[in-house]
């Protein structure tokens, strides 16, 4: 039986031999990278000088230019033995996409040459229309095509030299996460510059960083192998809990096998050679669940590196035997994976705006910035749920582990204090210069008060954490910019409409400092109930959020709903990221994708409910009434005591293949009702509402079955077995 030959096979591994390339990793670091130091070396003075005023301050790149990039692109390249380029784009679907096209072009006379010219690196038209588009196209019968962002360096993968791209409709609506990305660092740049007059002529150029951690399980090939419901959906639909969970902790303090020390070697080394910063490697909290997070970069990069990343590790794996599960909650007993994505601002000056400086003027510039980001998500925290809902991440989402699906934000109590303490301070009307300096003192305050400010709350969504906000709602198989979006666009609203009101009160003669206080203040205020420091997993808090009026969208179509309310679609408009056509449009993505998440999952335990548990519990039926029958003819009435326990586990038995039974033809029924709906909205509501359900009643049924029945006969390799099998 496959079970049984997957555990043998895992019995007989053995870690792989993972050398590094040489001595030092800085040796072999980004070293497939086009890096600006290569461009340097390989482009003439004057294209690298437009490329960098390209990356630094978005000017356009001129298409003799463009031919000088990717000709000297081309000669790098070659040198690594490369022989196909592509576009490497981030198509809604989730994954990354590519379409390979070779440098060889054959010439007249039967001769060939190696060709790539500015046209090939500027623009490539994949076969768009596999890719979602939630009617994009339809309406406006356009193909799209994939256009070059010089601000994230090629790489070569393979024998491939990979360009990253932005995918955009030729009527201009962008068809993937990179583009409106590209567009809220633009608007949080122009935001947050101007912001920074205030504070420091200086500052021309504001970056929005991202640290993501990764958060992973690793699963033996032949184990996943055998489980049809995890090849499928990347999760276990069925499986009773191991005796053992992780209560012990010990995983999380464990030491790392020598298996997956090897595996996270491997693709540590690959990841480095593509100029990913990768620096950290630790157990989760669940059994073969693990983490790895890089140091944090300027946010586009980052998420082409969080990417880039998680595909290196798929490959990987496979070499050594493993699959990576990048689901948010592959197994239901145990801790699901996310992946928090740490956020700040830092300036071309070299400051970063979330960090407290060292006296009251750089005091203030930090409270600017904090204060904003938590007006930003008190006002929107419908558009930041959102922007991370999935069919994946709703296992999660307030499943007493993860940060709840309400959104709010922890600061410590010292900065609470701080706050309570500011909104109290700033007087009405004009303040005196005692007032003044009292107001100095407090906020000079900062920096020992953030020294000992150690507290920290892992049940917070949305959690400051010293020097950057901690955004942990984000699931593991999610791509980042989905979150960052979000974040910037909402945060650059924010800012912009501090800036028109200070700006005007500064107008009307208020000194500069005291006009900022003062809108620091009333947001403070009106921020208030957004900020949350206890248990974000308790129940208390779920009834205190509601007193407070705050969202709880606990489901995909629920919470996805915000993006095309009037609020959101003004928003993004405003900012010029998406318009109305875009949201739209992505809205019904989005619920197609879980639409289809749900009817695969639905269908999959179909199957395996029909195909492999009911008959394995037939068969045993069959055991046990061969065995009650031969009991009766030896002991005769005797066996009425003596065949007890057969008897009850055979009626046990029936019951719960009776139950399953029946659910699953009325799951069926109801997926049936759910497909024959047109209107996406509706549909998704009904497979969340009637389909969903019924997953639940059928793996509980199933996992009794799992406990009653023989464990020889049993064909589904067991989550005891998957879980900690080494
Ligand atoms: P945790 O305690 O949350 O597990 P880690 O040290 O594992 O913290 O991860 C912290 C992440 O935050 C890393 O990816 C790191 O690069 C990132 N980070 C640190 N400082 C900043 C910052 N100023 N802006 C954005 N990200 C940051
Ligand atoms: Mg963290």
């Amino acid at each position: 039986m496959l079970r049984f030959n997957a555990l043998n096979d895992v019995l007989k591994r053995t870690p792989k031999q993972i050398d590094y390339p040489s001595d030092k990793i800085s040796e072999f670091y980004a070293t497939n990278v086009f890096t600006q130091e290569k461009m340097r070396e390989f482009l003439p003075k004057e294209a690298y000088q437009s490329v960098m005023a390209s990356i630094n301050e978005g000017k356009r790149i001129d298409r003799s230019i463009a031919n000088q990039v990717a000709s000297s692109m081309k000669d790098w390249a070659m040198t690594k033995k490369v022989t196909h380029y592509t576009h490497w784009f981030q198509p809604l679907t989730g994954a990354t996409a590519e379409k390979h096209d070779s440098f060889f072009t054959p010439i007249s006379g039967g001769r060939a040459i190696e060709r790539f010219d500015g046209d090939n690196l500027i623009q490539q038209e994949p076969d768009a229309s596999s890719f979602p588009n939630g009617g994009i196209r339809n309406t406006f019968e356009a193909r799209g095509y994939t256009a070059w962002d010089p601000t994230s360096p090629a790489f070569i993968i393979g024998q491939t030299l990979c360009v990253p791209t932005v995918f955009i409709a030729y009527t201009g609506e962008a068809l993937d996460y990179k583009m409106p990305l590209l567009k809220t660092l633009n608007a949080i740049d122009k935001a947050a510059t101007s912001v920074c007059q205030y504070f420091d002529k200086e500052i021309s150029k504001v970056n929005a960083n991202l640290g993501w951690e990764q958060e992973y399980f690793l699963i033996d090939k032949s184990l996943f192998n055998a489980r049809p419901d995890i090849i499928m959906t990347g999760r276990a639909l069925v499986g009773h809990n191991p005796a053992k969970g992780q209560q012990l902790d010990d995983h999380y303090f464990g030491s790392i096998s020598e298996r997956v020390v090897a595996f996270m070697k491997d693709f540590e080394i690959e990841s480095h050679k593509l100029g990913i910063p990768v620096t950290t490697r630790h157990n989760e909290v669940a059994p073969n669940q693990f983490e790895c997070a890089p140091m944090f970069e300027e946010t586009n990069l980052a998420n082409d590196h969080n990417l880039l990343m998680m595909d290196v590790m798929e490959k990987i794996a496979r070499k050594h035997d493993f699959r990576v599960l990048f689901h948010e909650k592959p197994f239901k007993s145990v801790n699901g994976s996310g992946k928090h994505n740490n956020w700040s601002l830092s300036t071309n000056t070299g400051v970063n705006l979330l960090s407290p400086g060292k006296n009251p003027k750089t005091n203030l510039r930090f409270l600017t910035f904090f204060i904003n980001t938590i007006k930003a998500i008190h006002d929107n925290a419908d558009i930041l749920r959102a922007s991370i809902a999935t069919a994946g991440n709703d296992h999660r989402l307030g499943a007493n582990e993860a940060p709840p699906a309400i959104m709010s934000v922890f600061i410590g109590s010292q900065l609470s204090q701080m706050l309570d303490n500011l909104e109290e301070n700033v007087k009405a009307g004009k303040m005196t210069p005692e007032d003044k300096t009292e107001l100095k003192m407090s906020i000079g305050k900062l920096p020992q008060i953030l020294l000992d400010n150690t507290d920290r709350n892992r049940t917070s969504p949305f959690a400051f954490t010293g020097n950057k906000f901690e955004f942990r709602a984000v699931g593991s198989s999610a791509n980042c910019a989905s979150a960052m979006i979000a974040l910037n666009a909402i945060v650059a609203k924010q800012l912009n409409e501090f800036k028109i009101v200070v700006d005007d009160a500064i107008e009307k003669g208020v000194k500069k400092d005291e006009a900022i206080l003062k809108e620091l203040q009333k947001l403070i205020k009106s921020s208030k109930k957004i900020r949350f420091e206890g248990n974000g997993y308790g129940d208390a808090w779920v009834k205190e959020a509601e007193k407070r009026g705050l969202s709880n969208l606990k489901d995909t179509p629920r919470a996805i709903k915000t993006m095309i309310d009037k609020k959101t679609k003004k928003l993004f408009a405003d900012l010029e990221v998406f318009t109305e056509v875009e949201l739209d449009a992505r809205y019904e993505i989005e619920l197609e994708n879980y639409i289809l998440k749900l009817q695969i999952e639905s269908r999959a335990l179909g199957d395996i409910a029909r195909n492999h548990i009911l008959p394995t519990a037939f068969k045993y039926q069959n055991v046990l009434i061969n065995n009650i029958k031969g009991m009766k003819e030896i002991f005769g009435s005797e066996s009425k005591t003596l065949a007890n326990p057969q008897e009850e586990i055979l009626r046990s038995l029936s019951l719960h293949t009776t139950i399953i039974k029946q659910k699953l033809d009325e799951m069926l029924e109801e997926r049936k009702l759910a497909n024959k709906i047109e209107h996406p909205e509706k549909k998704a509501l009904a497979y969340c509402d009637k389909v969903k359900p019924y997953f639940d009643e059928i793996k509980y049924n199933a996992d009794k079955l799992e406990l009653l029945i023989d464990d020889s006969l049993w064909p589904l390799p067991k989550l005891r077995e998957i879980l900690f099998t080494k």
